[in-house]
C-alpha cells in the first residue's frame, strides 16, 4: 500500500533536457523552471533537477495548433486530431493534447455552420482550455485536461457561466461523461487514446445537446504511436492498438 506523501516512484518518461527519467512526487515541492526561471510547486522533476513549467512544455505549439484549425475545412474532429497528433513537435503525453481535442471539435462546428462558430470563439475555448489543462494533473486531481477542453467548448457555444442555470448544468453534465469515458481507459494514461475516445463522446453529445451532425471517427483508427509511449502502451487493452 502507498501512504500518503510518499514518493512516488520514477516512470520511463525522459527530461525534455537531460532524457534523465522523470520521478513523480506525491507532495508537490517549490521548483524554478529550466527554462523561463518562474518559481512554483510541482510534482514532476528529473534526477537532475531540470523542471520544466506548462507554459514552456508547450511553447510554440499553441499558436500552432490554433493557425491549423483556423483554416481547416473538416468536419471531422478526429481527422483535424489526427493531423495535429502527427506533428514532430506535438509531446506524446502533456496537455497540448488537451487544445487539440478543443481545437479540433471547434473547428470541424464551425465548418459544419449551423453552430455559429467564428475565429473569435474557437479562440476563445483555446484561452479557457490552457487555464485549466495542466499537465500531469489527470493523475493528480482526477481532472485530464480534456474534460476543461470540451466542457469550454460547449460553454462558448451555449453561452454557459455561473450566472446561469440550464446552460451551465449540460456543461457540467458533459465534462462529467468525458471524466467518466477516460476513467475507462486508464492503466497507463494515454493523451492520444483519451483524445480520441473524448471526440467520440463528444461527436454524440453534439448530436445530443446541439442537435448537430459531425462526421463520426474512423473505424479503422490504428494508432502509431505505440513504441512512443513513456510509461508503455496498453496494448490489448486500447481499441486503438493492432498488433501487425
Ligand atoms: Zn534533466
Ligand atoms: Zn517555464
Amino acid at each position: 500500500m502507498v501512504s500518503a506523501g510518499q514518493h512516488n516512484g520514477t516512470s520511463t518518461e525522459n527530461c525534455q533536457i537531460c532524457h534523465g527519467q522523470l520521478e513523480y512526487f506525491n507532495l508537490g515541492r517549490e521548483l524554478s523552471c529550466f527554462r523561463c526561471g518562474i518559481k512554483e510547486t510541482a510534482n514532476i522533476v528529473c534526477p537532475n533537477g531540470h523542471y520544466i513549467c506548462d507554459k514552456c512544455h508547450g511553447e510554440g505549439l499553441f499558436d500552432t495548433v490554433k493557425d491549423y484549425v483556423l483554416k481547416s475545412k473538416s468536419i471531422n474532429p478526429l481527422e483535424i486530431a489526427e493531423y495535429l497528433m502527427n506533428l514532430d513537435n506535438v509531446p506524446m503525453l502533456g496537455c497540448e493534447n488537451a487544445w487539440i481535442a478543443a481545437a479540433a471539435l471547434m473547428s470541424a462546428l464551425k465548418n459544419e455552420g449551423t453552430a455559429k462558430v467564428t475565429d473569435e470563439l474557437i479562440v476563445e475555448v483555446l484561452n479557457r482550455t490552457k487555464k485549466q489543462a495542466i499537465g500531469g494533473y489527470c493523475g493528480l486531481t482526477g481532472v485530464c485536461g480534456i474534460v476543461p477542453a470540451i466542457g469550454a467548448c460547449f460553454s462558448v457555444i451555449l453561452g454557459a457561466s455561473c450566472s446561469k442555470d440550464r446552460e451551465t448544468a449540460i456543461v457540467m453534465s458533459v465534462a462529467g461523461r468525458i471524466i467518466g469515458t477516460i476513467a475507462k481507459e486508464t492503466g497507463p494514461c494515454c493523451c492520444k487514446n483519451f483524445l480520441r475516445k473524448s471526440l467520440d463522446e463528444s461527436v454524440k453529445m453534439v448530436k445530443e445537446h446541439l442537435c448537430i451532425s459531425l462526421t463520426i471517427a474512423r473505424e479503422d483508427n490504428v494508432c502509431k504511436y505505440v513504441d512512443r509511449h513513456p510509461h508503455g502502451c496498453r496494448k490489448e487493452k486500447c481499441s486503438y492498438y493492432k498488433n501487425t
